[in-house]
């Protein structure tokens, strides 16, 4: 039999907990699997081979799969072919969908691994590799838990659903907004959904905060280096909005404060990044091994990246750097720019006594035995297409594993961890399904 952590001892044992509890080396064997197929994201690679895996490890147990490739999104090609799988159990009489929701995609490796990131190694009570933590351990959780209701209840109310979509870590367009788009979360067929991005398995997390990406070009007058005064340099133009920056937005952000419950600490105030910035002659191709010339840079470009927060309006986001623009130009004769949307998201927020977050946080309490945690993501996820597109309210995240962990070397998810928060998923789905 599987050892419980002390903690957790003192929480009696249902069936269904015991029973995902003997599944241990099943989970494990199927993290290890998932694993191994290497979904890097960009290009997208192998999405097919973790929808193979999806359906074989769910049809014997009754469950129902479709596959379902975003033709025409961004992103999918012959080559690259954008794959998702809904896999559904059906009860024995109506009731509620409950939908458990993964991005099977993972970024790429990076370096400083000291396991192989694709091999699935099993050391002191973990899986490392990459996608452990965000999200395959989460996925495997689901899957388990899944499996042991339906084992355990097979005639439950409503339904059970997994899905495994594709490109999450690059917005999502190919996988959850293409089913979204597709109806497949419809509020009339599906009532709620859970989404296992690792928040730690005491943790529920509500929403995120909104997005707002845009590009800043300032425009100068190309001239000879020697003779600077008879052209108009773009770069300068750009170190002044930096400069307004400073003294004027970044100490108006910090002040704005959320009641959002955002996770860490230092998100729960508006922030401003600077993505990337470029003036000038365009980097040398590697190799290159002549000297730059001489050239007054006659654009420059920066891309920014604004968090916001539920107490601001988008509008009101935009037109507040419109206004520091327009304050540059006031000092600057010259000053010309122009400013490109890219993107933009809204902040999103489930509320505390939704449906979903009422019957997780009450199987946090039972099983685990502390009060759940109530957190807001810094960044979006999936939950963003669900909400806005999907037009259903009653999502969460909640799934194993440490954050920090995402997209770092020797990411790892704990077993101990996955068994618990599948204890959790699988008790969510008793008092969702079970009338
Ligand atoms: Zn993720």
């Amino acid at each position: 039999m599987p050892s419980l952590t002390s903690d957790s001892a003192s929480q009696a044992l249902t069936p269904l907990d015991q029973r995902i509890a003997d599944a241990q080396a099943q989970l494990v064997d199927l993290t290890r699997k998932l694993i191994s197929i290497p979904t890097i994201n960009p290009p997208g690679l192998d999405y097919a081979a973790v929808c193979d895996l999806i359906e074989q490890f769910l049809v014997p147990y009754g469950f129902k799969v479709e596959w379902v490739r975003a033709i025409g999104a961004m992103g999918d090609s012959d080559k690259y072919p954008r794959w998702n799988i809904i896999a559904r159990h059906e009860g024995s009489h109506p009731g509620d969908c409950v939908h458990f929701n993964s991005h099977t995609d993972v970024v790429s490796t990076g370096e400083g691994w000291t396991v192989d990131p694709f091999e699935g190694v099993v050391k002191d009570g973990k899986v490392y590799g990459r996608g452990a933590c965000d999200m395959k351990g989460g996925l495997a959780a689901s899957m388990i838990a899944a499996i042991c209701f339906v084992v355990e209840h097979p005639d439950h109310a409503g339904s059970v659903e997994i899905s495994g979509t594709c490109d999450e870590e690059s917005g999502g367009f190919g996988g959850v907004a293409y089913l979204a788009e597709h109806g497949w979360f419809d509020p009339a067929r599906v009532q709620h959904v859970i989404i296992p991005e690792p928040l730690n398995k005491d943790r529920i997390c509500l929403g995120h905060r909104g997005v707002w990406w845009a590009e800043i070009e300032t425009h100068g007058h190309i001239a000879h280096g020697s003779m600077p005064f008879l052209g108009d340099c773009a770069v300068r133009h750009m170190g002044a909005v930096m400069e307004a920056f400073e003294t004027k937005l970044y100490p108006r952000l910090a002040l704005r404060r959320t009641e959002m419950p955002v996770v860490p600490e230092g998100a729960r105030q508006s922030t401003l990044n600077i993505n990337s910035i470029h003036g000038g002659l365009a980097e040398p191709e590697e190799g290159y091994t002549g000297m730059p010339s001489a050239l007054v840079p006659d654009r420059c470009r920066m891309v920014i990246d604004r968090r916001f927060l539920m107490e601001e309006q988008l509008d009101d986001v935009k037109a507040e750097l419109h206004d520091v623009l327009e304050t540059v130009g006031k000092d600057r004769a010259t000053f010309r720019y122009e400013l490109k949307e890219l993107f933009s998201v809204l902040p999103t927020m489930t509320a505390r006594d939704a449906p979903v977050v009422l019957a997780v946080a009450d199987a946090i309490r039972q099983r685990l035995g502390s009060e759940p945690q109530y957190v807001v993501s810094p960044g979006t996820y999936d939950q963003k297409h669900i909400d806005r597109i999907g037009r259903l309210h009653n999502c969460i995240a909640y799934g194993p594993g440490i954050l920090d962990l995402a997209h770092q070397p020797d990411e790892y998810v704990g077993i101990q961890d996955m068994i618990e928060s599948a204890q959790v998923m699988g008790r969510t789905l008793q008092s969702l399904l079970l009338s």
